[in-house]
């Protein structure tokens, strides 16, 4: 049987066994759905519907697909295969957060690309080929327990920075999901929010990521050589970055400095660091004297490096989202419960008060364990490595590999359905 075959039997199995645990959708009937079959790699069926979940239930216990979504959006013809023919009523709120898209540092160690055009290769994160620029790339992009809390951070941030105090956003209109691989999504079901368009969409979408934010709007300004902030004793953007800044200029020196410096963000030189340094503690004091709003002399700060001071600020209070998935009302998303073809884990829906704890590659509890293919007896099974190189790969507190092309491993078979789904080994 080939791994193809092997995979697919065991997702249906695993719909079979676990059909009563996967949840509905609210206007279940109105969805569209779409689904990735195994036997095919780019193709995806779109344009279906469930008159109940118990069809639905059965199409994944008959199809076991590799990847199967639903629609945001709700219409009256879900089915329909033209866009204008489904009628459009409305879509929620739909934000992704995934480190794919965004720079986390312990990606030099477990992300490997290669440019199909010069076969130049290397490790990290790159969107071109830093050699030829082409945008040819192959990524081998790998699961991680910092990067997946690193995403969790954001989705925390983003329910408590941004959704609940500023759009006043209730936690129970909120569904929040692991996906499977490499982030969350977060979805809010609210009539109201349903009828945003796509462009009202990307406003807030760009409010929650800090884009295009005038801090000369804010109130950044220059009077006769001194530099002036503005309030924080307000709200939104204006009230915090202030806040931020002072949770930032309280870190040691040694935190701050770091952070000054990192090319990711701030990116500013040796010397302007110094100097910021050296005028920390006016700093505090300024920021924690409100009737004034100057801030201090900084030695080579003029108002380029201010605003580049202020923006690192933005980057640090802004949500890492994928804007592209907020405004495009008829995506379709993963469906929560099913697994996720990459992996084989599931897509596990969370509560905002399990979150804090969730840790999707070793939780404990047993409801939100998205390695639905752990088995009990402690089973494992042989495969070849096919990937040049193979990252390590810890789930459960356990690390296997890295591998290289050609070894031959003996893995538990959760850790042999991954390696298998994320398509670096075969069985043999
Ligand atoms: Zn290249
Ligand atoms: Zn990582």
């Amino acid at each position: 049987m080939s791994d193809i075959n092997y995979l697919k039997r065991l997702f249906k199995a695993y719909y079979k066994e676990k059909s009563s645990e996967i949840p509905s959708l609210s206007s279940f009937e109105n969805r569209e759905f779409g689904y990735i079959p195994w036997d095919t790699k780019t193709f995806m069926k779109r344009h279906m519907s469930f008159k109940v979940q118990e069809q639905f239930l059965t199409h994944l216990i008959n199809e076991g697909p590799r990847h199967i979504y639903s629609s945001g959006a709700i219409y009256k013809q879900p089915e329909n295969q033209n866009m204008e023919g489904k009628e459009y009523q409305g879509c929620d709120f739909i934000i992704d957060i995934d480190v794919d898209h965004f720079y986390t540092p312990c990606k030099e160690d477990h992300d490997f690309w290669y440019c199909k055009e010069c076969g130049e290769s290397g490790v990290g994160m790159v969107h071109s080929c830093p050699n030829c620029k082409k945008l040819k790339i192959k990524t081998l992009a790998w699961i991680c327990d910092r990067c997946l809390e690193t995403a969790k951070r954001e989705i925390i941030k983003l329910i408590y920075n941004f959704l609940i105090p500023d759009f006043g956003i209730d936690l129970s209109n909120m569904k929040i999901a692991f996906s499977g691989h490499r982030g969350y999504h977060l979805k809010i079901e609210n009539q109201q929010i349903r009828k945003l368009t796509s462009s009202e969409r990307r406003e807030i979408a760009d409010y929650i990521a800090g884009e295009n934010i005038s801090l000369e709007l804010l109130g950044l300004q220059e009077k006769s050589g001194t530099f002036y902030s503005f309030s924080g004793d307000t709200y939104g953007w204006a009230q915090k970055i202030i806040r931020k800044i002072s949770v930032l200029l309280k870190k040691s020196d040694l935190e701050l400095r770091d952070l000054l410096l990192n090319k990711e963000n701030f990116n500013f030189s040796k010397n302007y660091v110094k100097g910021f340094m050296n005028s920390k503690q006016d700093f505090i004091n300024k920021i924690e004297n409100h009737n004034t709003f100057a801030l201090p002399s900084v030695e080579g700060f003029g108002l380029a490096n201010w605003k580049k001071f202020f923006n690192g600020i933005i980057h640090e209070v802004g949500v890492e989202i994928d804007t592209p998935v907020t405004i495009d009302i008829h995506r379709l998303i993963r469906y929560p419960g099913s697994l996720h073809g990459k992996t084989g884990f599931k897509t596990q829906e969370i509560l905002p008060d399990e979150l804090d704890d969730f840790n999707p590659l070793d939780e404990i509890n047993k409801k939100l364990d998205p390695i639905v293919f752990e088995s009990k007896v402690h089973t494992t099974q042989k495969v070849e490595i096919l990937e040049k190189q193979v990252p390590a790969t810890k789930i459960k507190g356990k690390s296997y590999g890295p591998y290289t092309q050609g070894e031959i491993i003996e893995v538990p078979h959760h850790i042999a359905v991954f390696l298998l789904c994320k398509e670096v080994a075969k069985t043999i």
